[in-house]
């Protein structure tokens, strides 16, 4: 019962109140100087030391305030000498740093003249001494000059009002000697953590053993250097409570210093744990929302209302190439001036920015280009906190891909297209073309029939037109399955060695103009130029080109065919003074199926493969083929061919050939 009575005062030591009249004060001691050998457990209590501390040898010297020490001896060394008894009123230290002013009764069991014998001390708590703060009051003074009955009350009093005060503190009031053993700890301590507060004070490392182990090492070494420097602080650790709880403490510590060391210490530990959970879960909350808003494909940007930056992603920053350098202190005008640097309308990019600033409720969406040609569509839309419109949340999303894949897909769709158109187109030239030739073949066959039936003579003029639609209809034919060879890869060509001389005379030698405004001309060097190839192919593109010459030249003109050498290749050209190519056609012109759009204006018809097919001979021979010409000028075809023997001329070619 008086146990808990002092426990819950917080006043073991000092409340005259708390000390039961049942529980006497005594000790036994003796010697000179004095020592004692036995002390009352309820002395104990009020003095806050324990037996082995008491029985120390200089502990009464300790014990005794030192002014009032020689009194104490001077009583005690009387008493054993002439075996009486007297009494003595002293103040004694008490744990916590208190003074208490105890009346002790010494009367001795055994007297000695040399003060060896044994003497017992009955000891009454006269009232609780001013605390060490109060020392120099003036009813400290009262109480050390003379206790009176009103004074001890009116200690008590204010001791008491003390208490109750500190334990309405919401939090463990505390003080420590320098060696961090407790010598006060508020009601609050039992109430926190469950342990009675007398054991705080009497286990001499009763924070340490209750601290989290993760916690055990750190907290104490922080605290002593602290102290040791005489320095105010602050920490943050857990204690295990009695039933298990890990309770998390704010400690808010003063130091209080004499002689530049420390003397005690003094602090108020504040229950934080709902706080410290409640931070974590914040913690956890926002890192979840981090790692959400760093795992999104979309580059996000968060300002507020006075256009500070107030969260972004890592996708963000590596769709704008933002450097570690650069983020230390971005605002969103920084990183607008920057953005400038790398879209490729900055002042359109920037107008736009400043607009959606301007009207904070407006979203949008729209497309910027990047100077190295990615291209990002970007929404903005107002951040809202409830009803209240706290910022602008901007995202971009690289769509470059899609673009491009989207632009690709269109492309494909147009050349599909197109095929088709060409398909089309070919469809109705080829049969128009195909049927050309097959009306007149017609009559002149049924001219020839009629003379036969009715046994006249056949004019050699139907004959000969017959097959020369013939050889037209063979010719078309010819180009189609060559054209079809081709793409399927399947044109074979013989490589033999030939004077190129001999292939060009002679197919100029069978040439013969279709009309008599057309004039012929051939020229070629003396040197005999050698070539390898397959003859039969190599005339069917003189001829083409020849045929095209004329055909293209419908109001006659001189078609010249020449033959050089330049450096190591055979020139060959076919020049007319034709229709000539429109500039926008000519690199087209050796596709499948190409006719120039002035072609029909010539008044002949043409499947657009002949070219083609040239194409692929000279360069299936290791040559070049390409045409130069004016649209209305008339036209030169060139192709080259390896030469296989002699070294190159001294002159190079006029031009480096440009390609078909
Ligand atoms: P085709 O003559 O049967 O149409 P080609 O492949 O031989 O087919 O020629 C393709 C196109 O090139 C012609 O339709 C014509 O537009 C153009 N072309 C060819 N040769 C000449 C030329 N000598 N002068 C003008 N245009 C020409």
């Amino acid at each position: 019962m008086a146990d808990t009575q002092w426990s819950e005062a917080g006043l073991e030591a000092t409340d005259p109140a708390s000390v039961s009249p049942d529980s006497p004060l005594l000790w036994l001691g003796g010697g000179l100087p004095p020592r004692l050998r036995w002390v009352s457990p309820s002395l104990l209590r009020a003095l806050g030391h324990t037996l082995e501390e008491c029985r120390a040898r200089d502990f009464v010297q300790r014990l005794v305030h030192s002014e009032d020490l020689d009194r104490v001896l001077e009583a005690w060394r009387r008493v054993l000498r002439t075996g009486g008894s007297c009494s003595v009123e002293f103040r004694a230290g008490a744990t916590r740093g208190r003074l208490v002013h105890l009346s002790v009764e010494l009367s001795a069991v055994e007297s000695s003249a040399d003060g060896g014998g044994e003497l017992i001390g009955t000891v009454r708590v006269l009232v609780p001494a001013a605390r060490p703060v109060l020392q120099q009051s003036t009813t400290a003074r009262a109480v050390l000059e003379g206790p009176s009955e009103e004074v001890a009350q009116e200690l008590t009093r204010f001791d008491r009002e003390h208490v109750e005060l500190t334990d309405t503190v919401d939090g463990i009031v505390w003080s420590t000697d320098a060696s961090f053993r407790f010598t006060f700890v508020s009601k609050q301590a039992e109430r926190l953590l469950g342990y009675p507060t007398h054991k705080w004070m009497q286990e001499p490392d009763f924070w340490v053993k209750h601290l989290h182990p993760e916690d055990q090492e750190w907290a104490p070494a922080f605290c002593m250097k602290a102290a040791m420097e005489c320095r105010p602080h602050e920490l943050e650790y857990r204690m295990i409570a009695e039933d298990g709880r890990v309770v998390w403490l704010r400690d808010i510590v003063t130091v209080i210093a004499e002689d530049g060391a420390p003397r005690e210490l003094r602090g108020i530990m504040v229950d934080v744990t709902e706080h410290r959970r409640a931070r974590e879960h914040l913690e956890h909350m926002v890192s979840l929302l981090r790692a959400t808003l760093d795992s999104t494909t979309d580059g996000v940007f968060v300002v507020d209302r006075r256009r500070r930056v107030t969260a972004y992603n890592g996708r963000f920053l590596e769709l704008w190439r933002i450097s570690d350098e650069f983020r230390k202190d971005w605002d969103s005008e920084k990183m607008l001036t920057y953005a400038l640097t790398q879209v490729r309308h900055p002042e359109q990019f920037r107008e736009r920015i400043l607009a959606l600033y301007a009207a904070s409720e407006q979203e949008s969406f729209d497309i910027v280009e990047m100077l190295d040609g990615r291209i990002l569509e970007r929404y903005s839309r107002p951040q809202r906190l409830g009803d209240t419109i706290v910022g602008r949340v901007w995202s971009y999303r690289d769509v470059t891909a899609e673009r491009r894949a989207q632009a690709e897909r269109e492309r494909l769709l147009h050349e599909a297209e197109e095929a088709i158109r060409v398909r089309d187109d070919f469809l109705s030239i080829a049969s128009h073309e195909l049927k050309t030739p097959l009306t007149p073949l017609k009559l002149h066959l049924q001219v020839l029939r009629q003379r036969a039936v009715s046994g006249q003579p056949f004019p050699l003029q139907h004959v000969e037109k017959a097959l020369a639609q013939v050889v037209r209809l063979s010719g078309l034919i010819n180009d189609l399955l060559d054209t079809s060879r081709i793409q399927a890869g399947r044109l074979e060509l013989k490589h033999e060695p030939m004077p190129l001389q001999h292939l060009t005379r002679e197919v100029f030698a069978d040439f013969r103009p279709v009309s008599p405004h057309h004039t012929l001309e051939y020229e070629e060097p003396d040197e005999t130029l050698t070539i390898q190839g397959d003859r039969g192919r190599l005339a069917q593109v003189l001829v083409n080109l020849l045929e095209n010459a004329i055909k293209y030249s419908p109001t006659g003109g001189t078609i010249r065919l020449t033959v050089e050498r330049y450096g190591a290749q055979a020139l060959v050209s076919v020049t007319d003074r034709g229709i000539g190519i429109p500039s926008d056609q000519m690199a087209h012109l050796f596709e499948r199926f190409f006719r120039a759009r002035n072609a029909p204006i010539s008044g002949f018809g043409g499947l657009g493969l002949g070219l083609y097919i040239c194409r692929d001979i000279v360069e299936r021979h290791g040559g070049r083929i390409w045409v130069e010409s004016e649209a209305g000028a008339g036209s030169t075809f060139r192709f080259t061919l390896p030469v296989m023997e002699g070294a190159a001329d001294a002159h190079a070619p006029p031009a480096a050939p440009p390609g078909p």
